[in-house]
């Protein structure tokens, strides 16, 4: 699988639709400071679910829309699209192109897309959560994130080496049929004490 095509559409300093191809081998992106550099990963980044503000340098989701400039108003929504080729087969039951969209407008909407069909965050999450570029993942290393992840706790840099290691994502389905389990388990009690007392 490798990412072919960037295209980022109102997100931060990217007012006008941008497209960026990848050729096979490495891509360098150079320019000055303040050029929009990191907003490129971010962009990669946020298409790809991110959730946290913060991580994207801002206060709140809304702050990725292009926030105008002394001669260029605002815009009302921020679109990030990346197209994979995934000839290898490697993301499983996707088509060899796997294109993917996340859009967000200024009232909060938030739209993502996986081949042109809307879906949930979620879909997108699990999609990637194996693949190496999931969120924990090393395929991302921001300024400051080699030392956020010497000093981070154990426990944090052992969801790292879980997710590299392709068992993240199992974990998080034990956790959750772990916690149906218990529902479940609730309700036969309260059954159980019901069908005691009617005896
Ligand atoms: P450096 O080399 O200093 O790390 P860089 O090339 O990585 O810089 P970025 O940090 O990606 O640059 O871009 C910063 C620029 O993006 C700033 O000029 C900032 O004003 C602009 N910017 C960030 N968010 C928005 C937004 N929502 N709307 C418009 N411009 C934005």
């Amino acid at each position: 699988m490798q990412l072919r095509s960037l295209q980022i559409n109102g997100f931060k300093s990217f007012a006008d639709k941008t497209v960026i191809e990848f050729v096979p081998g490495l891509t360098g992106i150079v320019g000055p400071n303040g050029s929009g550099k990191s907003n490129i990963t971010e962009a990669i980044r946020w298409c790809l679910g991110e959730q946290s503000a913060k991580s994207l340098r801002g206060e709140r989701m809304g702050d990725v829309i292009f926030a105008g400039t002394a001669d260029r108003k605002p815009l009302s929504r921020a679109e990030v699209t990346m197209i994979f080729d995934n000839s290898d087969g490697y993301l499983k039951q996707q088509p060899t192109e796997v294109t993917i969209t996340r859009r967000l407008y200024r009232d909060g909407e938030s739209e993502f897309y996986l081949n042109q069909q809307a879906v949930r965050l979620k879909d997108i999450v699990e999609l990637f959560m194996d693949s190496g570029l999931g969120k924990e993942s090393f395929a991302f290393i921001s300024q400051g994130r080699v030392e956020a992840i010497f000093n981070s706790k154990p426990e944090q840099r052992r969801g790292i080496i879980e997710e590299a290691a392709g068992v993240y994502k199992y974990k998080q389905q034990k956790q959750k049929a772990t916690g149906e389990l218990a529902v479940t388990t609730d309700n036969l009690d309260r059954i159980n004490d019901i069908t005691h007392e009617l005896k």
